[in-house]
């Protein structure tokens, strides 16, 4: 499901590297990316482009590695946003005031998974070391939602709450909407135990490719493919849809994964905006 084509690509900018969306790329009212651990300041499990605070990074890195990130598009670390990213289901609307929210520890916007704004030059972002993001955007309106899903996330279906949540207060036409699913874990990297796989059959996610039995008391759990599954389900067109191809834990050259570190690592960041409306030229 999903072409690779339009997926995530590695994309090299101004000495960065990072990954863009071919699928977002053709929308002119938005910029967005996906980060990769290369060309930062961290050191050691960190190194390189960590972009999160709580991994045990110094502030001041972190500060530089969102500047390093961002500067190619013009936006500064003082005015990105933030949830603090609880697992949980909450969608917050972001407004003009909340410009700066999570820029520094302690000012997360709120307790939110996920983000949705009208607003330009609004720079919503999420941070992910497994867990997927998934980029939304009416493009058109234009209207974005940036959304943080692991596997508490998925099993409460945040690609449905959101585009329910973008229909609800936007007036958004699913059928009008792009998506695309960041870099994360695959199911070749990411078993579960019994019961957590109790909790997918229960939600109706218990067969194949979802879900496979590893013959060892585990078992294989395919968060890319069941999100795939919640966009199309959600209204958005198969073709309106982009995965990625790259894996968080296969790829120690490129990406942070707390599985495959047991949790001492650094987190990639992603972002979505829409364009800052241009200042009138006298
Ligand atoms: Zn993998």
């Amino acid at each position: 499901m999903g072409s690779t084509d339009s997926g995530f690509q590695l994309t090299r900018l101004d000495g960065l590297t990072c990954l863009q969306s071919t699928l977002l790329n053709r929308c002119e009212l938005i910029d967005h990316a996906f980060s990769t651990r290369l060309g930062g300041l961290s050191g050691g499990f960190l190194s390189s482009l960590n972009t999160a605070f709580h991994t045990g990074d110094k502030i001041e890195h972190v500060l530089e590695n969102r500047r390093l990130l961002l500067n190619h598009w013009g936006y500064r670390p003082e005015e990105i946003v933030a949830g603090s990213q609880v697992h949980g289901v909450t969608v917050f609307p972001v407004a003009a005031q909340d410009r700066g929210r999570g820029a520094e520890p302690g000012t997360f916007l709120a307790e939110a998974d996920a983000l949705v704004t009208a607003e330009p030059g609004i720079v919503l972002t999420a941070y992910a070391a497994d867990c997927l993001l998934l980029y939304i955007a009416e493009p058109h309106i234009p209207v974005i939602a940036l959304a943080h899903a692991g596997w508490r996330g998925t099993l409460s279906a945040m690609a449905v709450l959101v585009v329910d949540f973008m229909q609800a207060r936007y007036g958004v036409d699913p059928s009008h909407l792009l998506a695309a699913i960041s870099p994360g874990i695959c199911p070749g990297c990411y078993r579960v135990n019994e019961e957590t796989a109790g909790r997918f059959k229960l939600a109706g996610w218990g067969g194949e490719p979802y879900l496979e039995e590893d013959g060892q008391g585990s078992y294989r759990l395919d968060l890319p493919r069941i999100n795939a599954a919640q966009l199309i389900n959600a209204g958005i067109a198969a073709h309106n849809l982009a995965q990625t191809g790259f894996c968080t834990s296969c790829r120690p050259d490129l990406f942070y994964s707390y599985r495959r570190e047991r949790g001492l690592t650094g987190r990639m960041m992603g972002f979505l905006a829409i364009k800052p409306e241009k200042e009138m030229i006298a």
